[in-house]
């Protein structure tokens, strides 16, 4: 197992890492940092929650600290406002005793100038962070020189071709120096993706976070339903005797303490598992889970890692948890050890990206039936609509710190 210490990082950049909390590397930093310190140009397939944007900013930031032109010196590209925002917020944890300066530029509307925007660029950040979109239109109207830039990244980059900006991301490399370290990271790696990254990369070395694929044996089905419909569906799921050991889970343990409660009504015989228990509690229900006392355990993604009971024969999501990897692991909390199991997904509209995001990372498309008439209209499964690129919006930018902090 690697240490950060391995990577022998500028004792400020350390002192940051420190601050952060982050003890160890993640696997994906552990494959991406020392490619990246030694100058290579890099291909990344992993999804959000990994630890990839420290993957990157780590041995980035240690780059500039030891370059002689720090003026403009990186540029990341993101999809999306709040994905910037949150590389910015990591810069900005990351570098804190290392003085590096960065700006966030993206779209929106708080009426901040075009050339407060142009001025910032010009006088000139170590990073700038930014949306697609906004950056062209700065390089379009204004004189920003990047010729100095040293290192190019692209985060989630397929989502940005999905939203309809491999234009603009090759029109903005033509304003860069060719002589540069690009560094792409994207979740998926469908062709046009691979078509791009040949394109900008020079002699890549491809680094790979696999996510887990559920186990063979489940079968998976999912719901489009209103949040009003889910209670009613999952009691005539429940109703069916042949499930006879069932977990449910729910994002939040305000839910699971709802469902207990309405479970107890229904006579359903049924226990919430969380954290404000004491151990002891825990312990006790998941006694009686495991030698089938209980039929129905009802949980957060504290109960999606690790628990180990055999022949649960059905697992139901009430609603699509954030991280792909939690999906995986719900799921794979049946069919364990080559037993078949069944995994019931609902997802509301809003659940809709979400869920294809986790059918794209498994490469399958779930199986969908429809719920019957007697429930009333269910919502369209629009996702594909959904992720074509929204009207660009009039921009805003974000100016700080050029200042060393200590
Ligand atoms: P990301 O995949 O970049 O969105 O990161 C997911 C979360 O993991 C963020 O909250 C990071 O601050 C955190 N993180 C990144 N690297 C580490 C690490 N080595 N140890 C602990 N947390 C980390």
């Amino acid at each position: 197992m690697a240490l950060f210490t391995d990577y022998q990082l500028n004792p400020d950049l350390m002192e940051g890492l420190l601050s952060m909390g982050y003890k160890q590397p993640t696997p994906i930093q552990e494959q991406a940092i020392p490619i990246i310190l030694n100058k290579q140009d890099v291909i990344a397939c992993a999804q959000t929650g990994t630890g990839k944007t420290a993957a990157f900013l780590l041995p980035i930031i240690h780059n500039i600290l030891s370059s002689e032109n720090r003026h403009l010196n990186t540029l990341i590209i993101a999809p999306t406002r709040e994905l910037v925002l949150q590389i910015d917020q990591q810069i900005d944890g990351l570098a804190y005793f290392a003085g590096v300066s960065s700006i966030a530029v993206y779209g929106g509307n708080d009426g901040i100038t075009w050339t407060n925007q142009k001025n910032a660029l010009e006088n000139g950040a170590e990073i700038v962070c930014a949306t697609p979109g906004r950056l062209m239109a700065l390089l379009q109207n204004g004189d920003i020189d990047f010729s100095g830039l040293q290192h190019l990244v692209l985060d989630e980059a397929d989502r940005m071709l999905d939203m309809g900006f491999f234009d603009d991301i090759k029109s903005i490399i033509k304003h860069l120096p060719t002589k540069r370290q690009t560094i792409l990271f994207s979740a998926t790696m469908p062709p046009k993706m691979r078509q791009l990254a040949q394109q900008i990369t020079n002699e890549p070395v491809s680094v790979n976070i696999a996510i887990s694929k559920p186990a063979a044996g489940i079968k998976q089905l999912a719901y489009n339903v209103f949040n009003e419909q889910k209670d009613k569906l999952l009691d005539e799921i429940l109703s069916n005797s042949e499930y006879q050991s069932v977990i449910i889970f729910s994002s939040t343990k305000d839910k699971v303490k709802d469902l207990e409660r309405s479970f107890l009504r229904n006579k359903f015989n049924a226990k919430a598992f969380h954290s404000d228990l004491e151990q002891s509690e825990r312990e006790a229900i998941m006694r009686e889970f495991k030698s089938r006392r209980l039929r129905i355990l009802i949980g957060t993604d504290i109960l999606s890692r690790g628990i180990d009971v055999d022949g649960i024969s059905l697992v139901v999501n009430y609603d699509v948890p954030p991280d792909p990897e939690d999906y995986i692991h719900r799921i794979g909390r049946t069919a364990r050890a080559e037993r078949t199991g069944v995994a019931i997904t609902f997802i509301n509209p809003k659940d809709q990206m979400r869920f294809l995001t986790i059918e794209n990372l498994m490469g399958i498309e779930v199986e969908k039936p429809i719920i019957d008439e007697s429930y009333g209209p269910v919502p369209a499964y629009n996702a594909e609509e959904i992720k074509k690129p929204k009207p660009p919006q009039k921009g805003n930018f974000k100016r700080k710190k050029f200042f060393k902090k200590k």
